[in-house]
């Protein structure tokens, strides 16, 4: 038999194909120009072609590509250093990746306990609907069966919760249970917010049986709510963090953070990572910073994010018959659609915006953190045409 592509089949791939960036627009091979709030699923944090970065991985490029972890790498220092002084952190481990980050902070996890004495403390409390990661541990945490099938028995050690049930986390809690892992913002679950007070629970509970909390802010760290990192909103420290996405700017580049008590038993020869704090990453995820932490920054985030959701709220009382609901926080946003979301999917995309399709009836906004009021209200506009023409090739009136 023949394939009509080489590739594995694993994607549902739009007929689409971009050629080049620019900010928020992606311009595609027959020179149409497409609005990005996609941005490569939260990736492309500062859009398309930021000067800043295009310029740190070039110099970079002209010096050095790799060098193994033989060695050490400034980069990672002076990274790493950043981090730490703007989060709960004292460590970190530079992944490619945010399921390899994952897989870090899960190791330094039970690690933490083994080396307490506790080797048995290898369990960890995860949520409903979580997205964790595909890797064969961090499918096992997010407990999704529609990833999880046909891979094997479940990797051991992960449990799942009702999401947002405290007592049911309680319960789950046993002697062998080493730490809670949740995401401050479910984004493949539907788009999910935790609200302050859960975060505030699963840490007192945390803090109570000697757990240790890790959060997952692959997609909403990095400035994505509008803080730096999310769990800042909810006002507590967790122990351990996974980081990916955002901080490479489009860069594969992910991040364990944990404190020097969690990390302590994470001694040479635990972990490794060929590519992990490559150099083309480490001045990439320098230059992120850069831009993220200059003064101002994360102001400008959120008050574009506000007049998003401000837009996208009235775009809702507007069209209660196409928009069922608008979710998230910060320009992590969602929006659920009341009939079948393949048509809001198809105006959208006939109104050359980009979206990322969550679930059955979502769709997912995640404009580049770079993005302005105007061009906030240009998507804004492209929704609502987007929503006129479902409403009107649905046949239902306007009320
Ligand atoms: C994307 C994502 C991951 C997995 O990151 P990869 O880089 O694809 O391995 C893990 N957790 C969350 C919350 C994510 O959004």
């Amino acid at each position: 038999m023949t394939a009509t592509t080489p590739l594995y089949d694993t994607y549902m791939r739009a007929p689409l194909r971009f050629e080049r960036g620019e900010g928020v627009w992606l311009i595609a091979e027959d020179g149409s120009r497409y609005l990005d709030f996609a941005a490569g699923v939260a990736v492309n944090s500062l859009g398309h072609a930021h000067p800043h970065l295009v310029e740190a991985l070039k110099a970079q490029a002209e010096k050095v590509w790799h060098l193994s972890n033989l060695y050490e790498v400034p980069g990672q220092e002076s990274l790493a250093r950043r981090l730490t002084a703007v989060t709960f952190a004292d460590r970190v481990f530079f992944t490619n990746s945010g399921a390899e980050a994952l897989e870090c902070a899960i190791k330094t996890a039970r690690r933490y306990h083994y080396a307490r004495g506790n080797p048995e403390k290898f369990h960890v409390i995860t949520f409903e609907g979580a997205f964790h990661g595909r890797t064969i541990a961090t499918i096992a945490a997010g407990g999704q069966q529609k990833y999880i099938e046909g891979f094997g028995p479940k990797a051991p050690g992960f449990y799942q919760v009702p999401f947002g049930d405290i007592a049911a986390v309680k319960d789950a809690i046993t002697d062998e249970t080493a730490a809670i892992l949740i995401e401050p913002i479910q984004g493949e679950g539907g788009i999910r917010p935790v609200t302050k007070e859960f975060m505030q629970e699963l840490r007192a509970l945390c803090d109570e049986f000697g757990l240790l909390l890790i959060l997952d802010e692959v997609q909403s760290g990095v400035g994505r709510t509008g803080k730096l990192f999310a769990y800042e909103w909810a006002g507590i420290r967790p122990d351990i963090m996974a980081v990916a996405k955002g901080i490479g700017g489009g860069f594969p580049l992910g991040a364990c953070l944990a404190t020097e008590e969690a990390a302590a038993s994470m001694v040479a020869g635990t972990h490794g990572s060929t590519y992990g704090g490559n150099p083309l990453a480490m001045a990439v995820g320098n230059a992120v910073l850069d831009v993220i932490l200059a003064d101002g920054f994360l102001e400008q985030v959120r008050d574009v994010a506000l007049v998003f959701r401000q837009g996208l709220a009235s775009l809702k009382d507007r069209f209660p018959d196409v928009i069922e609901d608008i979710r998230g926080d910060g320009l992590m946003l969602g929006i659920k659609a009341k009939g079948p979301s393949a048509d809001l999917l198809k105006a959208i995309r006939a109104e050359k915006l980009l979206a990322v399709p969550a679930g059955e009836t979502g769709r997912r906004l995640r404009p580049p953190l770079t993005v302005t009021a105007a061009e906030a209200r240009e998507g804004l506009a492209r929704i609502e045409r987007a929503a006129e023409a479902v409403r009107s090739s649905s046949g239902t009136a306007a009320a």
